[in-house]
């Protein structure tokens, strides 16, 4: 069975994460109290709702304690997003991510029970500056404060070796998890592998680490 969700403010964010989510084929309920923008969305998403969220009556009545995930993506009303998470959290709601502006508001956040706080523009900056610095790191996914899953472009540096002769395992301390090269998807590399150039490796290590290898790489 698919998962459900629904998302409750439908700004850039919430609506990118309604209409994505309905793309890749899930069943959507979108809500928002601004009218305009439930009608907008109604004609994207299955089921679009005005409401306000911080009525629990309004919740209850759409049955918002049987989505699998309820996305909060509510802008600068951080009233309103704190009241929406803890009413959601005191209905049972399985699953609550909500999008927070600042720290102070996703510490709050996480105390009132949020599973998952995220800072879309805080992050967007941060891969940004990541592919800023490196040009040849494509992608980047932070895992904790300290570690993190890079996407490196090879170039000179790895081209023509094999991880062995590489031996980034023991020089970086990093890890080689995948290598991708044109559509094709080596999720077990072994040492043997030559790496091609405009091959994409999926490295994991310490930022440190990684960073090193960055550097050296680049
Ligand atoms: P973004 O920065 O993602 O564009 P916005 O602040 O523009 O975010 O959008 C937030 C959305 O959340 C708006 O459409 C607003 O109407 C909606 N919203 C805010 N408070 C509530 C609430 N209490 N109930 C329902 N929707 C809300």
């Amino acid at each position: 069975m698919n998962k459900t969700f629904a998302v409750i403010g439908l700004g850039r964010f919430g609506g990118s994460v309604a209409q994505t989510l309905d793309s890749m084929g899930y069943e959507v309920l979108a809500v928002d109290r601004n009218p305009q923008r439930v009608q907008d969305m109604a004609q994207i998403v299955t089921h679009a709702i005005e409401a306000d969220s911080t009525d629990e009556h309004a919740l209850k009545a759409m049955g918002i304690r049987n989505f699998d995930v309820v996305v909060i993506a509510i802008g600068d009303d951080i009233q309103s997003s704190i009241l929406t998470t803890l009413i959601l959290k005191e209905m049972g709601v399985k699953k609550i991510v909500v999008k927070a502006v600042n720290e102070l508001h996703g510490k709050v956040l996480y105390k009132i029970g949020a599973d998952r706080v995220v800072f879309p523009e805080r992050d967007m900056g941060v891969r940004l500056v990541h592919n800023l610095i490196s040009p040849n790191i494509l992608d980047y996914v932070e895992l904790s404060k300290d570690y993190s899953i890079v996407e490196i472009l090879a170039g000179d540096f790895f081209k023509g070796k094999t991880l062995q002769e590489l031996d980034i395992r023991a020089r970086f301390g990093c890890n080689v998890m995948a290598i991708k090269s044109g559509e094709k998807f080596n999720i077990a590399p072994a040492a043997t592998d030559v790496i091609h150039e405009g091959d994409l490796l999926i490295v994991i290590g310490h930022n440190d680490h990684l960073k090193k290898l960055q550097e050296q790489a680049y």
